[in-house]
């Protein structure tokens, strides 16, 4: 690749952002269609999101996607948001609004959705789901779950954050059990199961069926703990790097207008994990 003076800057802020497999997702997608981007990781600490975003929307920036924990604070800083955003009161995309600024997206929503789609088969109209974290990400699966008509149950460690999305289950392993033997669906959307090799004491285990489907929007090398133990009970697992994946192709077409090439960008994500 050739960086030159008509190269496109697209980029991730977080806090910290180093870990991120963004840019290697998105530098693949733009190598793949001959694309003159580049998409690097900008570390933004808290107190200068505002500034962050004035400054790279002054510098012509293409596209950003925002994680941690910046989610919720750039939705000031835009000219406009989606409906997903207004909904989830989170947003993981930003596009150039063309007038200087920048128009807010959450492309987690839809990013869970097709990695579901693509690793299993559910009607959701049909479906109960059981939505375990009430954070950022939780409330994009649960607003996605939701426009597909699922019905759904939510486990969260602070249950005043589960009861704003929906009937809530104690958060305790053995509450979480039981209500796993009434779900089609179980979703691990807090941040447990990113370090270590047990299967966090929190989430369920002895509950999850042969055949229903478990995801976890966790994602590591080798996958999680807890995903592998429930497909080892015989589980339709469906990992975090899916979603990963799909929500950065619907950030990379947002940005470029170009379909995304969905398999390299698989590819580097397989390789950079
Ligand atoms: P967040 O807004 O900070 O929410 C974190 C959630 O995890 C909250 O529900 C929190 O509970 C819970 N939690 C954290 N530590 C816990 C602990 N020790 N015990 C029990 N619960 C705990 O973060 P987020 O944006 O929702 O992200 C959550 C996870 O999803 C992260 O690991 C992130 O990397 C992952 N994620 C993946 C994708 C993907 O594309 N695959 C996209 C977005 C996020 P409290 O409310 O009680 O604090």
């Amino acid at each position: 690749m050739t960086i030159d003076g008509h190269t496109k800057v697209a980029g991730i802020i977080g806090w910290p952002v180093e870990h991120s497999l963004s840019p290697a997702m998105h530098n693949a997608a733009f190598e793949a269609l001959d694309l003159n981007w580049v998409y690097v990781a900008f570390p933004v600490a808290p107190e200068g999101v505002g500034e962050a975003l004035t400054g790279l929307a002054a510098a012509g920036c293409a596209g950003l996607n925002v994680t941690i924990p910046h989610k919720q604070a750039v939705i000031p800083y835009c000219s406009s948001v989606s409906d997903a955003v207004e909904a989830i009161g989170a947003a993981n995309t930003l596009i150039p609004d063309g007038d200087g600024g920048f128009r807010a997206d959450n492309t987690d929503a839809a990013g869970f959705l097709r990695a579901l789609d693509a690793a299993a088969t559910i009607d959701l109209s049909r479906a109960q789901a059981l939505v375990i974290g009430a954070g950022g990400a939780a409330r994009a699966v649960a607003w996605a779950l939701r426009s597909r008509g699922a019905r759904l149950l939510v486990s969260n460690r602070t249950d005043t954050k589960a009861a704003a999305l929906g009937p809530t289950v104690p958060f305790s392993a053995s509450a979480l059990d039981e209500a796993c033997s009434s779900v089609d669906l179980v979703v691990n959307c807090t941040s447990l199961g990113l370090d270590g090799d047990e299967v966090p004491e929190d989430l369920p285990l002895d509950g999850l069926r042969s055949g229903q489907i478990v995801a976890d929007i966790v994602y590591r090398p080798g996958g999680t703990p807890w995903l592998a133990a429930a497909a080892q009970r015989g589980a339709i697992t469906v990992d975090g790097l899916g979603m990963l994946l799909h929500q950065g192709a619907d950030s990379f077409t947002q940005w470029t207008g170009a379909e995304p090439p969905v398999e390299a960008m698989k590819h580097a994500l397989r390789r950079a994990t």
